[in-house]
């Protein structure tokens, strides 16, 4: 199984070729852990994404003619390479995103290369529907490939979210032109190289690199791209569909989150405050789905505080290359400044920091690395800014309740809608709870257990339109009836 190549200097991948952005620009990239400067990468335009299109629709007729089980043998192959790089992959995602590579190795890259198996096995399972009518006819309904689609993700997860969207467009026929963030673009640059390894045919996936407005508003804009699947900030969203509707595009969009937790009384605390833990830091809280208004009954709120804030004080941050890093740096100094300016802001309202709210100062290689304690709040009312606006960094707030019905009311009073998580031993709350929620996602006693099959993403300003198993099957299709006299 070849090995792939680190190259620092990124390149667009397009009809199967490296190229350079037509308009010559390159934009330095930096390691969130040191501060420098490790690479560049593309600030493509319009231009390069016409190439791209061009490139896209003329694969199409072959790659969506080409039969399920070429396409799940070449993605399968996509799969293998993944495994068999997944070191090389570990260390390109950490160095990328400041994420400790213990994450990288138990997380983003298993679920990247999970994200192309689940796929391409996927489409092998799949049906459609027939409709028999008494008077003596039949509907059966197919599901077509739609041409060329856009796939645009964000820094947080990087070849996790970026394979997320590729893998179901791929698997049902049509052709891609993904842009990956400009702020992490390595392990995307080296997707390219595994698709050319594992013989995608030239333009099937097109991978272009740059900002969102030089090279992703682009995409959106090109009126061949017939469906966009997104996944970033809610402000980006809503200039997304804007832009979108109008053309009469399909649309998917996986938007950011203020998710709430809900821990009862009735609770087993051990594993509530071990899971809250990683609910509210892995990926130094940069997941959408973290937690970060925790809910406690106020029977239990000064113990549950106790002993959580002893544990989040005991947390190590530190170089994301080293075993023992709980957290490792937050993924740019612009976002490093945002959530500080949050734990500020937090400060203002009248809230207490429990633990954490600064910026560590490493020496050495680390010197100018984005490094920031875990940071516990209290003592702001659920409508406080910092408790309804995306902070998306390892800032949680912990706020008590009387009753289910408060816990319900404060959960739900966010614009957001993306995931929860109840904690409790009462079965019946478990399910009063998880069904009175405004989230598309509800865990109970649990955080972060996916299961590839279910429906996947927000109501509210956190997305339109759900990803996951068939769900994203259908987006990538278009469903054409017919109906047969006889
Ligand atoms: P972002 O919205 O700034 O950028 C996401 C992607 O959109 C990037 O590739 C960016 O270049 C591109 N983009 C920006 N402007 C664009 C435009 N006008 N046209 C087309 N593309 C454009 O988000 P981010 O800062 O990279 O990511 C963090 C956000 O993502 C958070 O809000 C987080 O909650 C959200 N998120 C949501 C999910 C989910 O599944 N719901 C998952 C991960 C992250």
């Amino acid at each position: 199984m070849k090995r792939l190549r680190l190259e620092t200097h990124i390149r667009n991948f397009i009809n199967g070729h490296y190229h350079e952005p037509i308009n010559g620009m390159r934009v330095d990239l930096i390691e969130p852990a040191t501060g420098k400067v490790y690479g560049s990468r593309p600030e493509s335009s319009a231009a390069d994404v016409n190439l791209a299109v061009r490139a896209a629709e003329e694969a199409f007729p072959a790659w969506s003619s080409c039969g399920i089980n070429t396409r799940y043998a070449i993605m399968n192959r996509m799969a293998d390479l993944i495994t068999a790089n997944s070191e090389l992959l570990v260390e390109a995602e950490s160095m990328d995103n400041g994420k400790p590579r213990s994450l990288a190795r138990l997380v983003d890259i298993p679920r990247a290369e999970d994200n192309i198996r689940f796929f391409a096995t996927a489409i092998r399972h799949d049906a459609s529907e027939a409709y028999n009518m008494e008077m003596g006819a039949i509907n059966y309904t197919l599901r077509q490939p739609i041409g060329v689609v856009g796939c645009i993700s964000p820094w947080n997860l990087p070849l996790y979210l970026f394979t997320w969207k590729i893998a179901p467009a791929l698997a049902s026929g049509n052709c891609v032109i993904a842009k990956p963030s400009e702020i992490t673009p390595l392990t995307a640059s080296l997707l390219a190289q595994i698709a050319a390894e594992a013989g995608l045919p030239h333009g099937v996936l097109n991978i272009i690199h740059g900002s969102g407005p030089a090279a992703g508003q682009p995409i959106i804009e090109h009126p061949k791209i017939k469906a966009i699947s997104f996944t970033g900030g809610t402000a980006t969203g809503k200039r997304i569909a804007a832009t979108a509707a109008p053309m009469f595009k399909k649309l998917s969009l996986e938007l950011g989150g203020k998710n709430p937790n809900l821990i009862f009384a009735d609770s087993d605390l051990e594993k509530a405050i071990k899971t809250t833990l990683k609910s509210s830091f892995a990926n130094q809280g940069q997941i959408c789905l973290c937690g970060s208004r925790i809910f406690i009954e106020r029977s239990i709120y000064d113990e549950f505080k106790e002993r959580f804030v002893k544990k989040v004080a005991a947390m190590t941050v530190g170089d994301p290359k080293d075993e023992a890093s709980n957290l490792g740096a937050l993924v740019s100094e612009p976002h490093l400044e945002k959530v500080l300016s949050y734990v500020q802001l937090a400060k203002d309202e009248g809230g207490t920091i429990l633990t954490g709210g600064e910026r560590v100062q490493f020496k050495g290689d680390l010197a100018g690395g984005y490094f920031m304690r875990p940071t516990v709040i209290e003592g702001l009312p659920h409508t406080a800014r910092v408790n309804c606006e995306e902070i998306f960094g390892p800032v949680v707030s912990l706020i008590p309740f009387d009753t289910e019905e408060d816990a319900i009311m404060m959960a739900n009073a966010t614009e957001y809608g993306l995931s929860s998580t109840v904690w409790t031993s009462d079965v019946s709350r478990a399910h009063r709870v998880a069904d009175q929620l405004h989230a598309g996602i509800v865990w109970v006693n649990c955080w972060l257990l996916r299961d590839l099959r279910t429906p996947f993403g927000g109501v509210k300003s956190s997305g339109v339109g759900r990803e996951g198993g068939y769900e994203a099957l259908r987006f990538f299709t278009e469903p054409k009836n017919v109906c047969i006299k006889y």
